[in-house]
């Protein structure tokens, strides 16, 4: 088959090489000028790196592996540890926290020339039945017989599909990352460090080469100056200054520069997944906010998932990648198989920390207190289920 892409993020790049893998025709449309070099580092858990490993991308000399994601209060008490090498040795994949620029050349390694068009933002599409036709702001045409939407919380293709307005476009919740990647200002080895308080969350992870991700998830309100970069840092040192080392460390060794601000959004189940011969993947279909580290695994697991249905229309009578399978029938097939697991992951990641209300009574010393009493192993095996509920690949 002859598939177009829309979007070279995660999911547009792992469906590209799946895709070329499975022999058809790719060709993927990117809006941007040129490959992405900046941003902030992404953790993938063991269903992510499955699916990587799945698509030959390998992941040696890139970021961090994990051994333990360790959680505390805001004043510094254990609450609990996150096994990741015990998580790694069940599933046999690790916990990576990678910078998406690596990440993405890596997904991109391989990829014959010209695979990906650069500056070439999908404007239009027009499906007719038997193919699909995509239009690019430079007046370019291309044709293929299935078109997959990749292209993000924004979705160019979403909106050609099923409209804008609510019930398809991605809300703003009223709560926001404020992140960034910095040459580590001290060494965490290969330890993630997570801080709960009522005020939000504070993480901080070794990304590989010297560089840390940090992170503080809040709650965006009108006025605060949360949302103001040339008021951020001082706002987030008044409120988070007095945590317990080395959240202080942390913010006394970041600059203005430092800082990027994420404001989050989520998709409401139901999900529409496809209609003709154009399905959604990643972002484009269930936005999520990052509090579990879902997103990037989630954009993975269909695009495993997108892979499987189409291997399966295949090898039915009659179809094969010249011919093409009937893409109406694996497309339906991919998204009830993807349904419910990103829904659960989204339900679970606006759940993850509270940032405000009554909730956040869960993220007080108190509390915090008592659940530092809960056996070591049970909260590494609760994550590891957790996971694997979320995931048709582990
Ligand atoms: C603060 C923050 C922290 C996060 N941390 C994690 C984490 O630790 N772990 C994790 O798993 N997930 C994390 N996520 C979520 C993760 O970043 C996303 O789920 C993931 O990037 C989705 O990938 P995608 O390919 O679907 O979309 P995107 O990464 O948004 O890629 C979409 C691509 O499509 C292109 N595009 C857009 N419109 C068009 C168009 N009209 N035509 C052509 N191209 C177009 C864009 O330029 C882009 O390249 C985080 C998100 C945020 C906001």
């Amino acid at each position: 088959m002859r598939v177009l892409i829309a979007g070279a993020g995660i999911a547009g790049l792992a469906a590209a090489r799946g895709l070329l893998a499975a022999g058809h025709t790719v060709t993927v449309l990117e809006r941007a000028p040129a490959p992405r070099d900046s941003g902030c580092a992404l953790t993938l858990w063991s269903n992510g790196t499955a699916v990587l490993d799945d698509l030959g991308v390998r992941l040696d000399g890139a970021g961090q592996r994990l051994d333990a994601l360790d959680v505390r209060s805001a004043r510094g008490r254990p609450v609990m540890t996150v096994d990741t090498a015990r998580l790694e040795a069940g599933s046999g994949f690790p916990v990576v926290v990678i910078p998406r620029r690596t990440l993405l050349a890596r997904l991109a390694e391989g990829l014959p020339a010209g695979t990906v068009r650069f500056g070439a933002r999908l404007t239009r599409l027009h499906d007719d039945g038997r193919s699909v036709r995509a239009g690019t702001e430079d007046g370019a045409e291309h044709s293929g017989d299935l078109l997959i939407g990749a292209d993000g919380v924004n979705s160019q293709v979403r909106a050609a599909l099923f409209g804008s307005g609510p019930g398809t476009d991605a809300p703003p919740t009223g709560t926001a990352t404020w992140q960034g990647l910095v040459a580590a200002p001290f060494e965490l080895g290969s330890r993630g460090l997570m801080f709960l308080g009522r005020r939000g969350a504070v993480g901080m992870s070794p990304a590989g080469g010297g560089l840390l991700q940090w992170l503080i998830d809040l709650r965006l309100r009108p006025g605060d100056g949360f949302d103001r970069p040339d008021r951020a840092l001082a706002a987030l040192r008044d409120r988070y200054g007095t945590w317990a080392p080395p959240v202080t460390g942390l913010l006394a060794s970041l600059s203005d520069e430092d800082l990027e601000l994420f404001p989050h959004r989520r998709h409401r189940a139901p999900f529409r997944w496809w209609r003709g011969r154009c399905a959604l993947i990643g972002d484009a279909v269930h936005t999520m906010p990052p509090m579990l580290a879902q997103g990037a695994g989630q954009a993975l697991e269909d695009v495993a998932a997108l892979l499987r249905a189409l291997a399966a229309a295949d090898r039915t009578p009659g179809s094969g990648p010249a011919s093409g399978p009937d893409p109406a029938a694996a497309l339906r097939v991919y998204g009830r198989s993807r349904r419910r697991q990103a829904a659960l992951a989204s339900a679970a990641a606006a759940r993850g920390i509270a940032t405000s209300g009554p909730r956040t009574v869960f993220q007080s010393e108190t509390v915090l207190r008592a659940a530092s009493a809960m056996p070591g192993h049970l909260a590494t095996w609760s994550f590891g289920r957790l996971i694997r509920a979320f995931s048709g690949r582990l």
